[in-house]
């Protein structure tokens, strides 16, 4: 199901020598079972784990799930693999203090789209061991017993996957073997992955002992089990070194003659015991189960090796997206304290309540009047809709939530309703081959914080997107009450191979190059690593590739290209910055955003992400305003091009 191929990753660290943390790494992995990676600190365990992980790119290898290289991999197949098929556990437990053990499992199944009744959580509850403890909040519970809810959390997206870096790092030996336990269960169904430093814990939870010094695997091996050899009904030696005989036998003359055989010519002392405590002792000690097999180790082979193949094309990971009741809720609690906060839970219960049918939760709620009229107190001058379906997948009882395109008459419904509002038709970029990430624009893959991300959930990063693309006619900012800061109105469409279209974008936009600087997106600078990389190669090719935004000005004539990495640059599309406009986006209000969230987060300190989140979905912020034509122009070309390829409505 995994495997890592010549996996290197080179750190560039501003000061000092570069540090080669890992080192044409090669692992291929059991679908099941639990592996321990140990290795000094420093011996490069993190580094894999987070490659593994999609938390960082490799600078040359790849890392094969399923059949499918990662190097086929978008940035949202990334953002998908991280949230749907691997599940995190860390060292901080990640767990809401304010909420009860319950209430912290039932959040994230709802997060996951999931039904979050009692049943539900129960269920995860004694997958972990914490059967009764749902009522608890995690300051009554101990260091191992918060683990485990962190392990709840990571088991509710149900990963095929489990990765832990030192999960008992921050628990005495104790509460740490009941993580190990628990773990140890889910390895029957599922691969778990754990760093440590602890030989002892690995010899006796791990299936396999991968062990790394300087970045490369010096050992590896895996438990197998030496069969005793039989001598007779009741007697086996195991390793032609222990001898086992059952309880209550009989000896034979020949028999007898064995048993002198074997103890006869023995290197040192023996001890022949019938002392059951002392027996067990040893039992426990050399690995010896009932039966007389004995629990060895040997080296890890291709032919000791169980691998399934895999059809990549059958490979499908989910998207998720925050289900809507969840940001409902948030937004209501924070209804009470900052009004600024009605315009989300206004808009989002629009949204809830009419397309997902949860009107019975308010039956006597008007909802349009009172949608409409909180706008109108709130000084509000647009709102979103979108239309989401959810899908059931049966066998793994998970709802995933997906936006689906509008049709043509859902629109002119929305329009009849709302007739005093003007409609505009928003384009998701996902039915386009290109992925809208501007990777190549700016050198670091991943922005601190959530700032540009707006993804509060992944806990990391990923790159600055679009969300969209709305037509935009000569004038039509000023129709929505925008202002062009900079430049003019797009109006150039290209969407051959190589093609630049005229594109204008927001302020918010415009401010992340104010950030982060344009780099001129250049052949071969994304290739396998990041362009960081590329650049501390040639620091000549840097300055010329990197300019300073200062104003709006600046971004003028700038060209940038979206993720499609497949693609060499001459032939994939681009797009040229002729305008920022300012869509009204209150930069100050998410400002904090930009620092990385802390790990410890508690409810409150996610409402700004969550509903800077919300936002970013819905709002022109994140849009990339195109030339009338645009999306005509590529329907056109669909089916003529490899990396065009839009639905039809
Ligand atoms: P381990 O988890 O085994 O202790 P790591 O994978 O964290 O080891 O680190 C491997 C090597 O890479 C170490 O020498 C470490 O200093 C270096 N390293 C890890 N992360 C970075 C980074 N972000 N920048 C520079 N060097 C790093
Ligand atoms: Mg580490």
């Amino acid at each position: 199901m995994l495997e890592v191929k010549g996996l290197t990753k080179v750190y560039r660290p501003k000061k000092g020598p570069s540090v080669r943390a890992l080192d044409n790494v090669n692992i291929k992995f059991e679908d099941t079972g639990m592996v321990f990676v140990l290795g000094k600190s420093g011996s490069g365990k993190s580094t894999l784990l987070n490659l593994i992980g999609g938390l960082d790119s490799s600078t040359s290898g790849e890392i094969i799930i399923k059949g499918k290289s990662s190097k086929a991999f978008s940035q949202s197949d990334f953002d998908s693999y991280r949230n749907t098929f691997i599940g995190f556990i860390f060292q901080e437990y990640n767990i809401l203090q304010e909420f009860t053990v319950g209430k912290n499992i039932g959040l994230a199944l709802e997060l996951q789209g999931k039904r979050a009744d009692a049943a539900a959580v129960g269920k995860i509850l004694e997958q972990v061991d914490l059967t009764g403890y749902g009522a608890r909040k995690p300051a009554e519970l101990s260091g191992g017993q918060k683990q485990r809810v962190a392990i709840a959390r990571a088991l509710i997206k149900d990963p095929e996957i489990i990765m832990a870096d030192e999960p008992t790092g921050a628990l005495d030996s104790n509460t740490g073997k009941q993580v190990f336990e628990t773990l140890k269960k889910l390895s029957k169904t599922k691969l778990v992955i754990i760093v440590s430093h602890d030989r002892e814990y690995a010899e006796y939870y791990g299936d396999r002992v991968i062990e790394f010094a300087d970045g490369r695997i010096i050992s590896d091996i895996k438990k197998y089990k030496a069969e005793g050899k039989a001598i007779s009904a009741g007697i086996s030696v195991i390793d032609g070194s222990i001898m086992h005989v059952k309880a209550g036998h009989e000896f034979s003359p020949s028999e007898k003659a064995a048993v002198i055989g074997f103890l006869e010519g023995a290197p040192s002392d023996m001890i022949l015991s019938k002392d059951e405590r002392s027996n067990t002792e040893f039992r426990k000690m050399a690995r010896i189960d009932a039966d007389g097999n004995k629990e060895s180790f040997e080296d890890t082979t291709p032919q000791n090796t169980k691998l399934k193949t895999y059809d990549p094309s059958k490979f499908k990971l989910i998207r998720s997206r925050l289900p809507f009741r969840h940001s409902f809720k948030m937004g209501a609690s924070s209804l009470k304290t900052k009004p600024v906060r009605l315009f989300f839970t206004v808009l989002l219960s629009a949204i809830a309540f009419g397309l997902f049918g949860l009107a019975d939760t308010m039956g006597a709620y008007d909802k349009y009047t009172v949608t409409y009229n909180s706008m109108q107190e709130s000084n509000i001058n647009y709102a979103a809709f979108v239309k989401s379906v959810g899908y059931k997948d049966e066998e793994r009882d998970y709802v995933s939530w997906t936006n689906e395109r509008m049709s043509d008459s859902d629109f002119d419904k929305l329009a009849q309703k709302f007739p005093e509002y003007t409609f505009d038709k928003a384009y998701s970029m996902t039915d386009t081959d290109f992925m809208p990430y501007l990777y190549e624009s700016y050198g670091k893959k991943f922005a601190p914080g959530v700032y540009y991300t707006r993804n509060p959930y992944g806990y990391f990063g990923s790159a600055l997107d679009f969300e969209g693309y709305v037509e935009v006619e000569n004038d039509g900012f000023n129709a929505r009450g925008y202002t062009l800061l900079a430049g003019g109105y797009p109006s150039a469409v290209d969407v051959s191979a190589g093609g630049i279209t005229e594109i204008v974008v927001s302020k918010y936009i415009y401010t992340f190059f104010e950030d982060f600087d344009y780099t001129d997106p250049a052949e071969g600078a994304e290739d396998a690593e990041d362009a960081e990389d590329a650049e501390d190669a040639d620091p000549a090719v840097s300055t010329l590739r990197k300019t300073e935004i200062n104003a709006e000005q600046d971004l003028i004539g700038k060209i940038i290209t979206l993720g499609d990495r497949s693609t060499p640059l001459a032939e994939r599309q681009k797009f040229k910055i002729v305008g920022v406009v300012d869509t009204k986006f209150d930069g100050e209000r998410y400002k904090e955003l930009k620092q990385p969230l802390e790990s410890d987060v508690n409810v409150m300190d996610m409402l700004l992400p969550m509903e800077l989140a919300n936002m970013g979905s819905y709002c022109y912020h994140t849009m990339m305003f195109v030339p009338s034509g645009y999306r005509a122009a590529l329907k056109e070309a669909s089916g003529q091009s490899a990396f065009v390829n839009v639905r039809d409505q």
